[in-house]
């Protein structure tokens, strides 16, 4: 096992597991992704840290921990067409595309999107798809979606993604309200919305229409 395969053992039960994460799917996508191929060549040896890492133009990478929180809240079978908000690095995307059947992946900022593009190369996905643009009023034109993975923090949850939620889908986003950030679900039923709260946690903003 090469040393960063050992990291990420280690990562999966100590960071992981230990705290909760019990979708082994979750579990193994996570022990098999190459989180160092998703971090700038400077940072690689904070690839397994318990933290957010900087990605460039002001991103992260967010803590493992919380990448799973929503990948395990999102209750992928494998059959799922998803849309994700922040693409970032391109780690959450290359796992949901392990996880799911269709990834429609957006990111404001365009060089992050071709730095992600490049770096799923090491993810070996042909159902992945990235979009430069607002995320924020997500894609009517592809809705609906089974699940939506929002990775960046909003005041409340956008009602043009709530509106792209399919009927028992599951969609993830930090909500803010004042200083304080919240992990969140919210699981469409028919015309209502059940609302969990899964954890506190700190996200970068959502800039858009819908975002701040
Ligand atoms: N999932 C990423 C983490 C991304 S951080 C990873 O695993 O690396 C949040 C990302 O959301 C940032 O890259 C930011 O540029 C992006 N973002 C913020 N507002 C957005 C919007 N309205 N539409 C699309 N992307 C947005």
């Amino acid at each position: 096992m090469d040393d960063f395969a050992e990291r990420r053992a280690v990562m999966v039960e100590h960071q992981l597991r230990e705290r909760g994460i019990d979708d082994e799917r979750v579990l193994a996508a996570m022990g098999e992704v190459p989180r160092e191929e998703f971090v700038p060549e400077r940072r690689r040896e904070l690839a397994y840290a318990d933290a957010a890492l900087p990605i460039g133009d002001e991103q992260t990478i967010s803590q493992p921990w919380i990448v799973a929180a929503i990948l395990q809240a999102l209750a992928l079978t494998g059959t799922e067409r998803v849309l994700e908000i922040g693409t970032g690095s391109g780690y959450s995307t290359c796992l949901l595309g392990r996880l799911a059947a269709h990834v429609l992946s957006v990111e404001r900022h365009a060089d992050l999107a071709r730095a992600a593009a490049a770096h799923l190369r090491a993810c070996a996905s042909d159902n992945i798809e990235l979009l430069v643009g607002d995320g924020s009023r997500g894609v009517p034109d592809r809705a609906p979606f089974d699940a939506i993975a929002v990775h960046a923090a909003a005041p409340a949850p956008p009602p043009a993604l709530l509106e792209q939620l399919a009927e028992g889908g599951h969609m993830v986003v930090p909500v803010a309200s004042g200083r304080e950030e919240m992990l969140t679900l919210l699981r469409r039923r028919g015309s209502d919305l059940e609302s969990i709260e899964i954890a506190p946690c700190r996200f970068v903003p959502l800039i858009g229409a819908e975002g701040f």
